[in-house]
């Protein structure tokens, strides 16, 4: 058994509906338990352009899956629920990445775990944070030191979702 942590984010088609549903599916996964999920956190979208608000959080997964397998089932979640099903086909409104797969790195085409941009971003750092306070990282940093590095700016505790 492996713990996972799987880093949700959507900003279109009612996002906090898109991953309350991402959450009822990741319970549903094979050869896997849904351990517990981060309170959902709103973050202002990076990137040019604009761009809707995000609501983003973290499920940690204990499961038999590969890292592969478990990626595979992550996009066929996108894929099934994620969609905008209408003349916006094809928007992804789902973004489920592994973050940390166990102390276990590995990077190949398909997969880089730790997910590359995770220390940068506190929409992840932050609700990891509050699911996981004690982490520590496969590289032996502490996920509070590199929480209390990221900080908050453009992120906030969406109290009632
Ligand atoms: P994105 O559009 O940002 O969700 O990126 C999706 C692509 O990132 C897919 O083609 C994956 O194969 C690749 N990828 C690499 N590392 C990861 C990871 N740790 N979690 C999820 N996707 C990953």
């Amino acid at each position: 058994m492996t713990t996972a942590y799987i880093g949700i984010g959507s900003n279109l088609d009612q996002p906090l509906q898109q991953v309350q549903a991402a959450i009822t599916a990741l319970s549903q996964l094979p050869q896997s338990r849904l351990v517990a999920h981060s309170p959902w956190y709103g973050s202002t979208a990076i990137g040019p352009g604009q761009q809707a608000d995000y609501v983003n959080g973290v499920a940690e997964l204990d499961t038999r899956l590969s890292a592969h397998d478990l990626l595979d089932a992550l996009q066929a979640i996108e894929q099934s629920q994620g969609r905008v099903r209408s003349e916006r086909w094809g928007a992804r409104t789902l973004d489920l990445d592994i973050l940390l797969y166990g102390q276990q790195p590995m990077a190949d085409t398909r997969l880089v775990v730790p997910h590359p941009r995770m220390l940068e971003r506190p929409f992840v750092l932050q609700p990891l944070l509050a699911l996981a306070p004690a982490l520590v990282l496969p590289d032996g940093s502490y996920l509070r030191d590199r929480a209390a590095a990221a900080g908050t700016e453009g992120l906030w505790l969406l109290e009632h979702a």
